[in-house]
């Protein structure tokens, strides 16, 4: 019987890297813990990025649009808060990319930074490298270090047609924007095996909590 998917986010935070809070103004409370997977850190984008994402064509096997899955993913979150917080948009090259989306038979094109390699995973895995208050630049190869943040890498021969292409994408992009946790409803995207492909009014209101916290650590 085969294992249900996981879906993990390394993260190796540095045991000083903690964020006292005490001035954010009260919000509604997350629809399930953003920072599960995190250690309790809150991380993501300042306020107004717009995230460059990359998508290495490599070793992409015939009949799958990660290219489509990975623009749809983008416009749901960018939609999900109307482009307030954060935006995306699609980078012709590493080198100017904040994201890089790849399968996981494809090499990485980043460095590790100095963290440990991720754990095996089934289905997908976003890794970044954090120090005390800031994910450090995974290096590309080559004289241009680039300005990548985060590796996600996914495994299309681990999708199903109830747990999609699309929905694994969107749920590692979840991940890429700061929900560093899982749902325990399987109608959330950011359930650990997601069977639904954009985010749910939990998944909204928990990312609307986040972006009005205090960043623990900036991605
Ligand atoms: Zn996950």
């Amino acid at each position: 019987m085969r294992r249900p998917a996981r879906y993990l986010l390394p993260l190796l935070l540095a045991a000083s890297a903690g964020c006292s809070d005490t001035s954010a103004p009260r919000v509604a409370d997350p629809a399930y813990d953003p920072t599960q997977l995190s250690s309790g850190i809150i991380y993501r984008w300042p306020t107004g990025t717009t995230i460059a994402v990359y998508v290495d064509p490599t070793a992409v096997p015939a009949g799958v649009d990660l290219t489509g899955a990975t623009a749809a993913g983008m416009s749901a979150w960018k939609s999900a808060l109307g482009g307030s917080e954060f935006a995306f948009r699609t980078a012709a090259t590493p080198a100017d990319a904040d994201v890089i989306v790849h399968v996981s038979a494809a090499p990485r094109l980043v460095g590790l930074a100095g963290c440990a390699e991720p754990p095996t995973f089934a289905g997908g895995v976003t890794f970044f490298c954090p120090a005390r208050d800031s994910a450090l630049t995974l290096p590309l190869a080559g004289a241009n270090p680039g300005r990548v943040k985060l590796d996600i890498s996914v495994n299309p021969a681990a999708t199903s047609a109830v747990n999609t292409l699309r929905a694994l994408v969107t749920h590692e992009l979840g991940h890429a924007v700061g929900i560093g946790g899982h749902s325990p409803d399987a109608s959330d995207v950011m359930h650990g095996a997601p069977a639904v492909h954009t985010p749910s009014r939990r998944d909204i209101a928990t990312l609307q909590w986040l972006v009005r916290q205090v960043i623990g650590l900036r991605l």
